[in-house]
């Protein structure tokens, strides 16, 4: 494999990015099945929760082998339907506890409480807390056991975001386009030059993430 063809991509919405990646399936979206993909309700769509569509799409995908994250999931207090949010997160928290897959965390301004809820729910549940930018929780989110942090590609202008990558440990790191036009190689060298380690090293590190979490 080239280096390029190494990269692993923790969270997309890009079909034809053409790198390993978990893309985001979204449910009306006229789309195949991408070879490894996540599936689960957004936040923003808590309003039009149907607990029971949920359920049956879950069971459809269960035998699919390119199902590996429930997500993106969680709360996102820019929305004002927080009771909705909480009950459609929790649904899903339980949901991947049973299906023992990881979960996709979308999580905006809400951190304490996506906490709570998940040591409530789904503790065994290992969560990925997708487009972090928020220096000022780094510490909590390190300290709460079972999470991965994964940064997108506004760590190549966000000197407090640089700051926090310098201390998220490796083995509780991973990278993502998500919605971002850049390409995700420039990513992993600007995480690469943080960390002083080679792009390769990193892409390795990251790849030892991606199979503990995702089964890749
Ligand atoms: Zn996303």
């Amino acid at each position: 494999m080239t280096d390029l063809e190494m990269l692993f991509d923790a969270h997309t919405h890009h079909f034809d990015s053409g790198m390993r990646a978990i893309v985001q399936w979204t449910e009306g979206s006229g789309r195949d099945f991408p070879p490894l993909f996540s599936f689960g309700i957004h936040p923003e769509n808590a309003r039009s929760f149907d607990r029971e569509a949920i359920k049956q799409r879950c069971s459809e995908l269960a035998p699919n082998p390119g199902f590996r994250a429930v997500g993106e999931i969680g709360l996102d207090n820019r929305y004002a339907t927080t009771k909705e949010q909480e009950e459609l997160y929790i649904f899903q928290l339980e949901l991947a506890a049973g299906l023992q897959k990881p979960v996709i965390l979308h999580c905006v301004n809400s951190w304490d409480r996506c906490r709570f809820l998940h040591e409530k729910h789904a503790p065994e549940t290992t969560l990925i807390y997708h487009g972090f930018n928020k220096a000022s929780i780094l510490e909590s989110v390190l300290n709460y056991p079972n999470v991965f942090i994964s940064i997108g590609e506004s760590v190549k202008n966000n000197p407090k975001l640089q700051k926090s990558v310098e201390a998220i440990p490796s083995d509780r790191l991973l990278l993502e386009t998500d919605m971002g036009s850049g390409a995700l190689i420039d990513t992993y060298r600007a995480v690469a030059e943080i960390k002083s380690v080679s792009l390769r090293a990193l892409t390795e590190l990251l790849n030892q993430n991606a199979k503990r979490i995702f089964k890749v």
